[in-house]
């Protein structure tokens, strides 16, 4: 039935009335009980839960047996966390076996950045600016997770995060809205094609909504208070770009928002998701957030926590231990849920497996599997994707590219450059660490006979002072060498650094370090990594730095004194390869900072679209001991050639409200290299209705540019870009105003012109 399918999720006419009736059916024949199970969603980790420990909602998800006793029940909706091709099949037949009706399970996964193949961390594919690489990257996840089983990614997470010390950063597309925009809707084109039942596709389900991005403090899973204006014109765009390519699942968040827990928000869920979003997927909960609703004081009880969430818009729970919605016959029989609307919340979940064509055929083919996984042309496209993904920071004296012609000799430090666990980044579970190439891998395998590589830690892994979650799973923390003489090892990498021409210092967080549950109160490099690179740098020898990390770190020292520093993110899987291509200049660096990177912790959250306040002048003098502007602003990145650009025009000085105009540049690269620039446009309302920010990107694209090539490049200003949600109006508004624009490679861009949107 797939081909019988068009956009957005929709079969046209016939095919859509028939999953319709077929759905109505089952719901005709099942008990409450039954429709409980469908709004279920289990974690199985199979032998990891076989521990004597008890299952906890806190913690441990249920028994294997416990999960198997209820897929012979015929009461399961949905089961995550397995990957393996054979242990799918064998749960689903459980599955189809043990419900009444036949009614195979979804399998949900927190596909992030990849199955087998690891792609760039999230945060990385925001920094390609380029929603091509990441449609393509999430496209191949999706073939990798769609081969072995799975259906179903909690991804894209598309939360706005404007706090470094909120680990989960690392996840999204950082703090702009329209860069969020983008890139979500890239993230459900790649997964899931063009609707939910593509070849090849999975579901994709945009998280967490909404507004948990603004944890207080950064701290992961608080509160948020956000205003109104806030919601509607920062975090809710990702939500409805993702809405609108398609996504057939959106997830619930943790925590409260503006005092009401976000999972059993019906105004979020009802009002805004499906009524002004235009949703019609089903939605799931964040793990255990219906029970949740208990633990926040919300909820009386678990009959109430069930019933408010499936009244709230709220279709299945993922629970981790103990579901509330076993309890929802209770509800149901009590009136506090009608069976209308626990029948419409199933409907969507059937509709999802119908989609799917999961009722016809929920098996999969276990040699298809092993051979989509083994797909060289998966690996190319991550490497790809790592090498868009890399921002070059800082570049004194063209440092880079190396020459391979001139360079004898490349000292290798820092732990990170060697740890395969480390280049994948966090939020993998199903790698290869075999195949796996670090940058030391990279730069051996690329350098040439002629360049002699060497290597030295320098200093052993930092370790967390709180364990993480995650750590459960083996290797996931770094190892901390035995018998590891820190002076002696110190020594030796200062003195490989010395006898080098070029010194390549890898620093940054232990991938363990940043993620969920991963919040941090400072930003500096953990462990003794500044004290090496102060060392290394003192030799003389010039130094690289290359940044391995998923939110921006206080690399002060390393601003004013390495003379290039290369932006890596945890790279992925071909991440050692791409990143010698990149030092070797084999490719250049293209990527922009998706978020303002500030100097130190004392200034978060930073952005560069905050309003125009009191003192405009003294923007940069608010704190009296450290310049609160930002270390690298908001969209910068260096390539390896130089680009100019000529004066935007505007193709008319005025507007209607309702109206587009077109803003164009002449783009040129000045120099002697290929390379890729993003351009970037940026837009301010002088005046009008409510104070807007200085700025707001509202336009970019990546262009490749020979050298001496000019590109002329245009952007669309409509009612989309012009309009903003008005607290006062409580409404979006279109002002008649006059409005600034500038075109250039970074939020600081200085080229500009004007225009006028006239009164009605
Ligand atoms: C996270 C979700 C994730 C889920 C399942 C939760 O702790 O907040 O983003 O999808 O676990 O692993």
């Amino acid at each position: 039935m797939a081909e019988e399918r068009t956009a957005r999720g929709e079969a046209p006419g016939a095919a859509e009335a028939a999953i319709r009736s077929r759905a109505d059916e089952l719901i005709a024949g099942m008990t409450t009980a039954e429709k409980a199970g469908q709004l279920t969603q289990y974690f199985y980790f199979g032998s990891l839960q076989e521990t004597d420990a008890e299952p906890s909602v806190g913690g441990l998800p249920s028994r294997a047996s416990t999960v198997e006793e209820a897929l012979g029940r015929g009461e399961v909706g949905s089961l995550l966390f397995v990957t393996d091709a054979a242990e799918i099949n064998r749960l689903q037949r459980l599955a189809v076996d043990g419900n009444p009706h036949g009614i195979p399970v979804l399998f949900g996964f927190d596909v992030i950045h990849g199955l087998r193949t690891i792609l760039p961390v999230p945060i990385a594919l925001a920094a390609s600016w380029d929603p091509e690489t990441i449609a393509r990257g999430q496209a191949v996840a999706a073939r990798e997770s769609r081969a072995v089983g799975i259906h179903w990614a909690f991804a894209p997470m598309v939360d706005i995060a404007r706090d470094p010390r909120w680990g989960r950063m690392i996840e999204g597309a950082g703090e702009d809205p329209f860069l969020g925009a983008a890139v979500a809707a890239a993230q459900v084109r790649g997964f899931q094609g063009d609707a939910v039942g593509a070849p090849e596709r999975i579901i994709a389900g945009p998280k967490h909504f909404a507004g948990y991005g603004a944890a207080l403090g950064g701290r992961d899973y608080d509160e948020v208070n956000l205003s109104d204006s806030e919601l509607w014109n920062v975090y809710l765009p990702p939500f409805a770009a993702a809405v609108a390519a398609g996504a057939g699942n959106v997830m619930t968040a943790y925590m409260p928002l503006n005092g009401i827990p976000a999972t059993g928000n019906r105004w979020l869920f009802t009002d805004v998701l499906r009524g002004a979003l235009g949703f019609e997927g089903f939605v799931v909960s964040d793990a255990n957030a219906v029970r949740n609703l208990a633990t926040h004081g919300f909820a009386a009880d678990l009959t109430d926590a069930g019933a408010r969430a499936v009244n709230a818009g709220v279709d299945m729970e993922m629970a981790i231990a103990d579901p509330a919605h076993a309890h929802l016959p209770e509800a149901v029989e009590s009136g506090a849920v009608s069976e209308e609307t626990l029948d419409t919340a199933v409907r969507r979940v059937l509709e999802a497996k119908l989609r799917l064509g999961l009722l016809d055929d929920p098996y999969v083919d276990e040699l298809h599997a092993r051979e989509v996984l083994g797909d060289p042309a998966h690996r190319e496209v991550a490497r790809v994707a790592a090498e868009r993904s890399a921002v070059l920071l800082r570049n004194e004296g063209d440092l880079l590219p190396l020459d391979r012609g001139s360079v004898d000799s490349i000292a290798v430090i820092g732990p990170l450059a060697d740890s395969k666990r480390d280049t994948l980044g966090p939020w993998c579970f199903d790698f290869d660490l075999d195949e796996t190439v670090t940058v030391l891998d990279g730069i051996r395998g690329t350098a040439g006979d002629a360049v002699r590589v060497e290597y030295a830690p320098g200093i052993r892994p930092a370790q967390r002072v709180f364990a993480s979650m995650f750590d459960m799973f083996p290797g996931n923390a770094p190892e901390d060498p035995e018998g590891f003489d820190d002076d002696a090892e110190l020594a030796r990498a200062v003195e490989l650094a010395r006898a080098a021409d070029v010194a390549v210092v890898v620093a940054g967080e232990w991938q363990n370090m940043i993620g969920e549950a991963a919040s941090r109160s400072s930003l500096e490099l953990p462990g003794r990594q500044l004290e090496l690179l102060r060392a290394v740098a003192e030799t003389g020898t010039p130094v690289v730095l290359l940044v391995m990390h998923g939110r921006p770190l206080d690399l002060r020292w390393a601003a004013g004194n390495v003379p290039a520093i290369l932006d890596i993110w945890y790279p992925g899987t071909q991440g050692g390869a791409a990143v010698a291509n990149l030092l070797f200049g084999d490719v250049a660096p293209g990527g922009k900072l998706p978020f303002t990177w500030p100097r130190t912790v004392g200034q978060v959250p930073m952005i560069y679209s905050h309003t125009r306040s009191h003192e405009p002048e003294n923007q940069a003098r608010r704190y009296w001991d450290e310049e609160s502007t930002p270390l690298f602003p908001f969209g910068h990145g260096l390539g390896y050639t130089r680009f100019e650009y000529g004066e935007p025009t505007v193709d008319r000085d005025a507007i209607a409200p309702g109206d587009t105009l077109t803003v164009s540049v002449d783009v040129s690269n000045a120099g002697a290299r290929q390379g890729d620039e993003v351009v970037q446009l940026y837009l301010h309302q002088r005046h009008g209705s409510a104070a807007r920010p200085v700025r707001e990107l509202k336009g970019f694209e990546r262009v490749a540019l020979e050298p001496g090539e000019t590109r002329t490049v245009r952007f669309a200003l409509g009612p989309a870009e012009l309009r903003h949600w008005n607290a006062a109006a409580r409404d979006w508004v279109v002002d008649a105003a006059t409005f600034d624009v500038w075109v250039g490679g970074d939020s600081t861009a200085e080229r500009a012109t004007t225009f006028t949107v006239t009164g009605g």
